[in-house]
């Protein structure tokens, strides 16, 4: 079982493409200045299982996806979950002749994904490790804070990523996705420091207030 906080398609913000986005439940890292700190505590009600999860991408995408993007949340963990999410997907792919790849981010520095989870790694196209630093500038291309790199994992990571690693982020601002679930709004990407705030000021000054917010 995997304990996710929620899945989307498309998401078009993190990493190339139209990608499935999984951010699974579960964090144990803390970082200051989170905008997700809804995914932090476990919650084992939140639990679903690969199968569905997988199901539920083929679903959606009908196979017509650039990528899957993991998230959360901390996915490694959920080492056992996320592993089998992983064959999940690597078996979709052959199965159907896909050639979508797999992102992942974590909150860990890569040494210690390399030390605790080469297995993980070997699945995936590509990661974006270590935690959000808020002290630092802001991160490069679908990155918060600058210590975060974009790390390719495979040949198919490489042939995808490696243009990207030493991408800004675009002059036009950080993108943001937003999706509407009943009276939930859910906003998708990284968003530029004191993004948050000014939604929140924006919302207000129409006279909508933002209640339950995930970033304090
Ligand atoms: S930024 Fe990521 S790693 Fe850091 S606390 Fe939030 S969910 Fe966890």
């Amino acid at each position: 079982m995997l304990e996710l906080n929620k899945a989307h398609w498309p998401v078009t913000v993190l990493g190339p493409g139209r990608r499935v986005g999984l951010w699974v439940q579960g964090c144990s890292i803390g970082c200051k200045g989170c905008v997700s700190r809804d995914t932090w505590p476990r919650d084992a009600s939140k639990g679903i299982s690969v199968a569905a999860v997988v199901a539920w991408c083929r679903e959606v995408s009908a196979g017509a996806l650039d990528g899957v993007t993991i998230s959360g949340g901390e996915p490694f963990e959920q080492p056992a979950a996320l592993a089998a999410l992983l064959d999940g997907l690597a078996a979709w792919r052959a199965e159907a002749a896909l050639d979508f790849d797999v992102l992942c981010y974590s909150g860990y520095p890569l040494k210690t994904l390399e030390r605790d989870h080469a297995l993980l790694l070997r699945g995936l196209d590509a990661v974006i490790p270590e935690p959000y630093a808020d002290r630092l500038a802001e991160g490069g291309l679908w990155r918060g804070s600058s210590n975060q790199t974009l790390v390719p994992l495979s040949a198919r990571g490489q042939a995808r990523y490696a243009r990207w690693i030493d991408a800004p982020a675009p002059a036009t601002g950080k993108a943001m996705q937003v999706a509407v679930d009943g009276r939930r709004v859910w906003m998708i990407g990284i968003p530029a420091r004191g993004d948050m705030a000014r939604v929140e000021a924006l919302c207000a000054s129409r006279g909508l207030a933002l209640t339950d917010v995930s970033w304090r």
